[in-house]
């Protein structure tokens, strides 16, 4: 008989110990405080502000949230320059909060955005740049604060990828006039639903906290309504879970890098993979590859398919293409990349033997396609 195939997704969820998740929980049903900055919220962001090594963390419902509240905070109007390359939450947001994107193609190597095609965009309707650490690389951040100060421009990064990500030995998220994070139960590390923002300025901050619940000052006697505001918070269930992985976060990158090593040392020969800023560390969040054609593409993903194992095209298509957007010229690096990568599954626990099948299949299927020549060039 034969046995049925587990299904391997790009990532699997990493649920902690559940007695040590049960023992947050009935501290939960002792005070029967679920919600509103309860003390899980509050040890959750004092926790993160230490490891991040970061001024202030706020945590929010979700990285969208977190994303919206911040061109809130600094008050983005008109037009903003961001990454045609990315999860679709980074322009829908902007979209959203009546923002309109204004794309600044990629860099082939880095994938994130090119930092060369950012001032030609520029112009007087222009309010920030929101570029995006994809895939946890950091982007050439001090040129971007430069372009960002020589135009008096605001800069948002999503983060949502690069949660303990240190650049020139500090954390990543400190560039920047705000960072967001998402904790989604897919990110490296999750809150089943969550995000942050990662605040520098107090007054910023105490602004945001007030923002994310209704514009009420929890603090003022009786809570009073000094702003605009919206409901954007964390429950103290999603705490709990973060408090738990949080534990654990160390031992989860060390495994990720050994998966990522693995695929790296079998694949690099192969496939074109993404070239990391150097002076930044990495946080083993996802393994893109890139191949010489969709064809190819497509054809490895069918052959993972029949074996029940599930890459992701992370990100396609380019955002410059999504059909609620005006149509624009396109961004011809962003698509071409876009058409041709694919993340593989990356994820602790991913067991040695199923790689090692991921590996052979990606490579006897690029063999098939090119019986005669060596698939990169290098
Ligand atoms: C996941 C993600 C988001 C959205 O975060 P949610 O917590 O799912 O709302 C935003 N930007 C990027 C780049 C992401 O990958």
């Amino acid at each position: 008989m034969v046995p049925t195939l587990k299904t391997i997704h790009v990532t699997e969820t990493y649920l902690p110990d559940i007695q040590k998740y049960q023992q947050y929980v009935e501290r939960i049903f002792e005070t029967k405080i679920v919600t509103n900055n309860g003390v899980l919220v509050c040890e959750l962001q004092e926790r993160l502000e230490k490891y991040l090594g970061v001024k202030h963390v706020l945590v929010v419902s979700n990285g969208t949230a977190a994303l919206q509240i911040a061109y809130k905070l600094l008050d983005l109007k008109g037009e903003v320059i961001t990454t045609p390359f990315s999860f679709v939450a980074t322009t829908s947001s902007l979209v959203w909060e009546g923002l309109k994107p204004i794309f600044a193609d990629i860099d082939p190597l880095s994938f994130n955005m090119d930092a060369k095609n950012i001032e030609k965009l520029i112009t007087e309707n222009t309010s920030a740049i929101v570029p995006v650490h994809v895939f946890g690389n950091a982007c050439e951040v001090e040129t971007i604060e430069e372009i960002a100060n020589r135009h008096q421009l605001k800069v948002i990064y999503d983060a949502a990828h690069a949660f303990n990500v240190n650049y020139k030995g500090k954390s990543v998220l400190k560039y920047g006039d705000l960072s967001i994070l998402s904790f989604h139960a897919t990110k490296l590390f999750h809150t089943i639903e969550g995000g942050a923002l990662i605040i520098d300025d107090d007054e910023q901050y105490l602004q945001a906290k007030k923002m994310i619940n209704f514009g009420i000052d929890a603090d003022a006697y009786g809570g009073s309504i000094e702003a605009l505001g919206i409901n954007a918070k964390m429950n103290e269930f999603q705490a709990a879970m973060g408090l738990c992985i949080l534990d654990d976060i160390d031992t989860i990158e060390k495994e990720r890098k050994l998966v990522y090593e693995y695929y790296k040392e079998n694949l690099q020969d192969h496939l074109q993979l993404q070239k990391y800023n150097s002076n930044a560390e990495m946080n083993y969040s996802y393994f893109p590859v890139l191949f010489d054609s969709e064809e190819s593409l497509l054809k490895v993903a069918s052959q993972l398919n029949v074996e029940n194992i599930f890459p992701r095209r992370y990100f396609y298509p380019s955002l410059d293409l999504l059909p609620y957007l005006e149509k624009s010229k396109t961004q011809p690096v962003s698509d071409d990349i876009s058409k041709r990568v694919l993340c593989l599954p990356l994820y602790y626990g991913l067991e040695q033997k199923i790689q090692k099948k991921i590996v052979d299949i990606i490579l006897n299927t690029l063999k098939e396609l090119h019986p005669s020549k060596k698939v990169l060039d290098k």
